[in-house]
């Protein structure tokens, strides 16, 4: 597919996973990312496991333009750990906090930061989307604007963009210069909702801090791209779609 209008500008996709289920997952990752011309991604691992995979393929992903983005699961013995099997590989690295899956509270934030402080990175993902039960866990906005306002020298990226909360996520944290929304999960999840209207209000007042995300393999790199991009035609600024390439790199140091 013709992920382009303008053959001149690159394509990043800010968040993708390894494709676990699959029966070469390495593979068909390259092969989604290869078919739909991909510049540049980054690719998230949630899991030991995950990371696990994607060392022993490291060679599958020479030559690709991408940063990785690693769990630090605050409740692990090994968590920092994790990040120095990268470092000995010299892999830069870029920090994701999950609060639902590594149940994290309001009371975990200065662990959180303290763990920080042994890492080498300059960008955080935080996710936030909000669903199920545990609603103490529900602290992905507080959390990325403690982060953001403590380390303010450091990006702080809200994936998911608050989810079924996107409004109010981006009042929340418009003053806070370092704060930056991935759209992954959340512009296809809502299509046809109401919530729909309140993206395109979202990208309208905040183009120039969202970036493109397909949370790859739950939706298509192809899906999540059109819909982005319609979001950008709905308010007529298809001028500034092309922006998010440059705040990827930008922030994630992509090429
Ligand atoms: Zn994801």
């Amino acid at each position: 597919m013709m992920i382009r209008e303008n053959i001149k500008e690159k394509f990043y996709d800010c968040h993708i996973h390894i494709p676990m289920q699959s029966i070469n997952p390495v593979e068909t990752l390259l092969k989604e990312i290869n078919d739909n011309d991909v510049d540049g991604f980054v690719l998230i691992l949630n899991s030991a496991r995950e990371e696990d995979m994607y060392l022993d393929h490291l060679e599958f992903l020479n030559g690709h333009n991408y940063k990785i983005a690693l769990l630090l699961d605050i409740r692990s013995r090994n968590g920092i750990e994790n990040f120095d099997k990268l470092k000995k590989e010299g892999i830069e690295y870029i920090v994701k906090i999950h609060p639902r899956i590594n149940c994290i509270t309001k009371d975990d934030f200065k662990l959180v930061k303290e763990q920080l402080g042994y890492l080498s990175y300059r960008t955080i993902i935080v996710d936030n989307w909000f669903f199920g039960c545990q609603i103490d866990n529900h602290i992905g906005t507080e959390l990325a604007i403690y982060l953001a306002e403590e380390l303010h020298e450091k990006s702080v990226v809200i994936a998911h963009a608050g989810g079924c909360k996107i409004v109010e996520t981006m009042l929340l944290t418009r003053p806070l210069k370092n704060i930056y929304y991935d759209l992954s999960l959340t512009q296809l999840y809502f299509k046809g909702a109401s919530l729909d209207l309140d993206i395109d209000y979202f990208v309208k007042w905040t183009s120039d801090r969202v970036l493109f995300g397909s949370d790859y393999p739950d939706f298509s790199i192809s899906d999540s791209w059109l819909s982005f991009r319609q979001h950008y035609r709905n308010i007529g600024m298809m001028d500034k779609l092309y922006d998010s390439s440059e705040l990827a790199r930008k922030i994630y140091g992509l090429k």
